[in-house]
């Protein structure tokens, strides 16, 4: 991967009380790539994407985006990245178009118009253009969700269970959305799914987490290859089944213990 890094983390701890609830993670996203966060609930992979998103404070380490250290939270930066997370709602009394509206001032849209006409038939929003966000079904709200999160076309987007709730032919054209989206403007992704059919697909790395902190990285294939196993579905039950886990000796890693 030769692109630049646009998400640069290094070290990274959040502590609640004596949990380190993220405990050392390091990782990079280069432009145009996906990586997806995978591990069982309460690895860290939502604590993780909360400070990137400044929702939450590190207690150690560093994070940087687009070349900027985000300590700073730098303005001009956080109008080139976008989030969608399910843990955070938008303005339920607003309608549909009143929010896109909002953020799209919020981030300074250049061509508003055309930005939301295009999101709207994008995202086949027509129907629930105005409703009010707070009456919509939770895949309704989904879509709308990321329509805010494409609305600057964001150089960084994070985005956390993109499809939890959305029906299998909505998230298969999701899918394919985003993969359209970032060949065209080379947008970094970084992902938290627990849909390995979606990680496999969509992921130019995966961060396996436990515990706090990365137990394994590689692409889909590198990660199945090594676990000896047929696709990243088998390769998460197996690590979650069996913390001590170890990957299948293949041509790319000894097995452990054996001489250099
Ligand atoms: P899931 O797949 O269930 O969404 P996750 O990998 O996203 O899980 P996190 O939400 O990051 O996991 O939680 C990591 C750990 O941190 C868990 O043990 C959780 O209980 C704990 N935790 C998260 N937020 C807080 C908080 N605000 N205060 C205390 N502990 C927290």
């Amino acid at each position: 991967m030769s692109s630049p890094a646009v998400i640069r983390v290094d070290r990274l701890v959040k502590r609640f009380g004596s949990l380190a609830a993220v405990d050392g993670v390091d990782f990079v996203v280069p432009r145009g790539c996906t990586c997806a966060l995978l591990g069982a609930n309460g690895a860290g992979k939502t604590t993780t994407i909360s400070m990137l998103l400044g929702l939450l404070l590190p207690s150690e380490g560093r994070i940087e985006m687009l070349g900027r250290d985000m300590r700073r939270r730098p303005p001009e930066v956080l109008e080139r990245i976008n989030f969608s997370s399910p843990y955070v709602d938008l303005p339920r009394r607003l309608t549909v178009e009143q929010n896109l509206r909002f953020f799209a001032r919020l981030y300074g849209v250049g061509d508003l118009r055309g930005r939301l006409a295009e999101l709207r038939r994008d995202l086949e929003l027509e129907a629930l253009w105005k409703k009010r966000t707070g009456q919509l079904s939770a895949g309704q709200k989904t879509r709308v969700s990321l329509a805010k999160a494409l609305i600057n076309r964001p150089e960084v987007l994070l985005l956390d269970e993109p499809t939890a709730s959305l029906d299998p032919d909505t998230a298969d054209w999701l899918r394919g959305y985003l993969e359209r989206e970032q060949a065209a403007h080379g947008t970094a992704i970084l992902l938290a799914s627990h849909n390995m059919a979606e990680v496999e697909r969509l992921a130019h790395e995966v961060l396996m987490m436990r515990a706090g902190k990365i137990t394994d990285r590689g692409t889909p294939a590198e990660l199945i290859r090594r676990y000896g196993r047929a696709n990243l579905e088998e390769v998460f039950l197996d690590i979650a089944r069996n913390p001590a886990a170890t990957p299948a000796p293949s041509p790319d890693r000894p097995p452990a213990g054996a001489a250099a």
